[in-house]
């Protein structure tokens, strides 16, 4: 830690002198004080221990974001799962759920995620193709499952992922949220393997992107993937942050006409 952070200012210090333009100063600007500020918590922590530096969760919109987001929970199998491992490396994740998923335990998860610091989005009522719904039908579909996720973390969601991404005209009309999507790794399939989910959301890693994996109640292999895939993630300098703060870190508006119409899978 001590070695990659002395190199890290090396290599800062040498992009620093090898760059320049106007484009270029406005960030040296920024990340110069910052390379100091972590010099000197490092030198101060080394007395004592590395790990017990404060965590912060302010997020360097100078830094690259990716935003992890789970669907189809939530449960009481693996939506822990997927929690204690997001806790042990201090990050967080977005969770869509499904309304009917939401009873009195599987609430309480979703209570732990949002007291977290995570997401709570919507994963419509019944998971139903809504592609082939009226506007009536869309309707119930989003306003019982807001009722259930307010009544389970005390907020109502502000971002919704479209069952199976199937999306319709009548769709974007109805629904006021934006809708949400990103790169998948087959995690749903039961075959594919630990393996094959860690190497598919690491190839897909990039700033500003949103990663779309399950936690529903037998996807196992995804929480196990996850022990991998976050410590690696971090180590690469990529923040884990919620979709919210992954516009606000990119200084976009989810609901301006740039993302009406569409499904969201990289803010950049
Ligand atoms: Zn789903």
């Amino acid at each position: 830690m001590n070695i990659k952070a002395i190199a890290e200012l090396i290599i800062g210090a040498i992009v620093l002198t090898g760059c320049g333009g106007a484009a270029n100063s406005a960030a040296q600007e920024t990340s110069a004080p910052k390379a100091a500020e972590t010099a000197a918590q490092t030198t101060a922590s080394q007395t004592v221990s590395e790990e017990a530096a404060p965590k912060e969760r302010d997020i360097d919109p100078t830094k690259p974001v990716i935003a992890l987001t789970f669907d189809d929970g939530p449960n009481t199998k693996v939506t822990p799962r997927v929690l204690d491992t997001l806790e042990k490396y201090d990050a967080v994740g977005t969770f869509f759920l499904i309304g009917n998923n939401i009873n009195d335990e599987s609430a309480e998860q979703a209570r732990r995620a949002y007291e977290m610091g995570c997401e709570i989005g919507s994963h419509s009522l019944t998971h139903s193709y809504m592609d082939k719904m009226t506007a009536e039908e869309i309707e119930a579909e989003i306003t019982e499952t807001n009722k259930r996720i307010k009544d389970a973390v005390g907020v109502e969601p502000v971002f919704f992922r479209p069952p199976y991404i199937a999306v319709s005209p009548t769709m974007y009309q109805t629904i006021d949220m934006p809708f949400i999507c990103g790169f998948g790794c087959n995690d749903w399939v039961a075959t594919t393997t630990k393996e094959e989910r860690i190497d598919g959301v690491l190839n897909s890693a990039q700033d500003g992107a949103i990663i779309l994996l399950h936690d529903f109640d037998s996807n196992y292999p995804t929480a196990f993937a996850l022990d991998t895939i976050i410590p690696e993630l971090q180590d690469q300098g990529y923040q884990l942050v919620t979709v919210s703060e992954l516009f606000e870190a990119k200084g976009k508006d989810p609901h301006s006409a740039a993302y009406k119409n569409q499904v969201i899978s990289l803010v950049k």
